[in-house]
């Protein structure tokens, strides 16, 4: 049967309430308060906020399949004010489009996937399962660390994250893990380097096979190339007249399919060992405390996930696409890195991607999105959740 599609207003003018309080990473407290009023206030049978600050909402019988739609709570900052023509949180609409941090990446999606969720409580239908609509916390810091706490106790069936995809259907995604390169020589005064080992010289040697690297590794033909970059080098010496005794380079390194943690260590570890310095490399670690001061740990390594294309969530997404929207929607990589990582690529959690707004406009000044992409989200959240859970 066909969901009615929900009204426009309410879901707008909920969305300029989130997009208005600012919520970087770690300070989400009052958008996921705001959120699980929302929730509350239509209807949703269960509301409530997890260990880590993840905002979690329930409908359904309580029993049978588990469905996860995932949205994040977190934005990027805003970087120079003066670089936004429009107030980064003042949620203007003009054109048929809302403006402001956060719109594309993600409120917009969350906003849609609860309204969705009224529309399916509205129509007073018993779903034969439960739809859980969660608004995740750090994602933007470390994708996949809160939705992984929480999909390790609900074990959901299916997974369905509402990062921008235009309204098409995404079904994975490169991994990626941040290294440090530590190079060590020996100390001497400036004045006379060929007494000491220079750890910056040791590093050069490195960072020059690193750059060829990235031209050698593997390919996908859907996900596209695994990448390698130095992003930064520190030098360290007891002052600018001292051979540096200790240097240190971050790596970016992306992940296609195939390749994984053990291999980015081993690839560098060979690069140290063939160019006969004295380093080690690691795997950076991220550390925080959530918003609701709970201590966050874990390696910053991100593993490259993937659904096949013949998979029957991908092709019920599709379906449903085409159903409710009238179009056969393209399936797509993501660009950039998502709670996937965790959802599939860690637990094996059947995944997809749906959401309105486009991945061009995430992280810029011009993050926006199509007010009626937001409607037509929600009605293929609704049915989605339908076609998967059954009545
Ligand atoms: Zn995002």
């Amino acid at each position: 049967m066909e969901i009615p599609p929900p009204d426009k207003e309410p879901l707008l003018s909920f969305l300029q309430d989130i997009i208005r309080i600012p919520s970087p990473s770690t300070k989400e407290r009052g958008v996921v308060e705001r959120v699980a009023e929302e929730m509350r206030r239509v209807g949703f049978a269960e509301v409530f906020i997890d260990e880590v600050g993840n905002v979690v909402g329930r409908i359904g019988s309580g029993g049978g399949k588990r469905l996860l739609y995932d949205a994040h709570t977190d934005t990027v900052g805003i970087g120079n004010p003066a670089a936004w023509s429009r107030d980064p949180y003042g949620a203007e609409i003009e054109g048929g489009v809302l403006y402001g941090r956060g719109t594309a990446d993600n409120k917009g999606a969350l906003a849609a996937m609860i309204y969705g969720a009224k529309s399916l409580i509205d129509t007073d239908l018993d779903l034969a399962g439960d739809l859980y609509v969660v608004g995740t916390v750090q994602e933007e810091d470390c994708e996949g660390y809160a939705v992984g706490l929480h999909c390790r106790k609900l074990k959901p069936h299916a997974v369905l994250l509402g990062e921008p995809t235009n309204l098409q259907i995404a079904r994975g995604q490169r991994g990626r893990i941040m290294l440090i390169v530590t190079t060590h020589g020996r100390s001497c005064h400036a004045s006379t380097p060929e007494l000491g080992v220079n750890a910056i010289y040791a590093m050069n040697k490195v960072v020059a096979r690193v750059e060829a690297l990235n031209s050698n590794l593997a390919q996908h033909p859907f996900l596209g190339p695994g990448s390698i970059a130095v992003t930064r080098i520190e030098g360290e010496g007891a002052s600018l007249n001292v051979v540096p005794d200790t240097c240190r380079a971050y790596l970016d390194r992306r992940l296609t399919w195939g390749e994984d943690e053990e291999l980015a260590l081993t690839q560098l570890r060979e690069i140290i060992h063939e160019e006969g310095v004295e380093a080690q490399v690691e795997t950076l670690v991220y550390e925080s405390r959530s918003h609701t001061g709970y201590p966050c740990r874990q390696k910053k390594y991100f593993p490259a996930w993937l659904l096949e294309e013949e998979h029957p969530l991908v092709q019920m997404g599709a379906w449903t696409v085409k159903r409710t929207l009238g179009y056969e929607p393209q399936v797509i990589g993501w660009r950039f890195s998502t709670d996937g990582v965790a959802t599939k690529g860690e637990l094996g959690i059947p995944t997809i991607g749906f959401g309105p707004g486009e991945e061009s406009h995430c992280h810029t000044t011009e993050d926006q999105v199509k007010v009626e992409d937001l409607v037509k989200a929600a009605r293929v959240y609704a049915q989605l959740a339908l076609e998967f859970l059954g009545i």
